[in-house]
């Protein structure tokens, strides 16, 4: 694949195409290990600018350069903190021409990559078949265009933190969380490749745009024995059912038969009875 990151691995963050009634023109990326952004081939910067005029529709794109490759399609590299080259200059293949940034309209440093044909046309062309980067969230050796296991890449967050969303997050299907959902709190119910699903929304957030608060609590050796429905299991000393009542002594030291299975208790088929998975163990 073209990498457009001086060296490391390439996250996708959000893909080429249609988000949320809107057509996204580019891919946006984050470099792994390297923020500088490089010239993808040999080519000449067409423009090197930062439109701060809102009134101008490309004030979203913050810092961005050019380059028109040779064959004469446009290659826009945007919301850059940095730009390294100016107009007019010739650029090698690798030469660094800028540093990832969040200018513009951006919510966290990222790279929004996209190309158009030659000429005037403000149609994009689809940058991951120009590039060879999957139009797929996920994190992609540059070398070897294979994408890295999850658990690898993503140490960011895991099950069980508490977390907020910033301002101007969009859920992962583009549409825009409404302004009475962030700064709030939430917790993480599962987490993919750069994205989180937030429990009280019943929603995937791309990382970029969640903030953590807290993290989750080490897992407890009992949380983590699952109990299966089939599984045979003896009550303990003191046990009490999940309504509260206490469970007759004469029913512990029995073995019993879990018929279900919910988060942080069974149900015992024999007793028909829900009992917490602390008073329940192996038998
Ligand atoms: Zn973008």
């Amino acid at each position: 694949m073209k990498n457009p990151f001086e060296s490391g691995d390439v996250r996708v963050t959000s893909l080429y195409g249609e988000r949320g009634g809107e057509f996204h023109k580019g891919i946006d990326l984050v470099g792994t290990s390297s923020t500088r952004i490089v010239a993808v081939e040999d080519a000449t910067v067409a423009v090197s600018t930062m439109v701060t005029d809102r009134q101008n529709k490309t004030w979203e794109w913050g810092n961005y350069v050019r380059l028109d490759l040779d064959d004469g399609r446009r290659l826009y590299h945007c919301h850059l903190s940095q730009r390294l080259v100016r107009a007019g200059e010739r650029v090698k293949k690798g030469q660094v021409i800028g540093i990832m940034g969040d200018t513009g309209k951006a919510y966290g440093a990222h790279l929004h990559w996209e190309l158009r044909p030659q000429g005037f046309s403000t149609e994009s062309l689809d940058i991951c078949a120009y590039s060879g980067i999957p139009n797929r969230l996920g994190v992609y050796d540059a070398k070897t265009d294979e994408e890295l296991p999850e658990k690898t890449v993503d140490a960011a967050f895991r099950e069980g933190d508490g977390i907020t969303l910033v301002k101007g997050a969009v859920y992962t299907n583009g549409v825009k969380v409404p302004a009475q959902y962030i700064g709030k709190t939430y917790t993480v119910a599962q987490t993919g490749v750069g994205r989180v699903l937030v429990r009280e929304l019943y929603s995937w957030v791309e990382n970029r745009y969640v903030k953590k608060v807290s993290a989750a609590a080490p897992q407890k050796p009992e949380e983590q024995k699952g109990y299966r429905t089939g599984d045979r299991v003896k009550i303990k000393q003191g046990a009490v059912y999940t309504n509260g009542v206490k469970v007759p002594s004469r029913y512990l030291g029995q073995k019993y038969t879990v018929a279900q299975v919910l988060s942080g208790r069974v149900l015992i088929r024999e007793l028909n009875s829900w009992v917490a998975d602390e008073y329940v163990e192996r038998a």
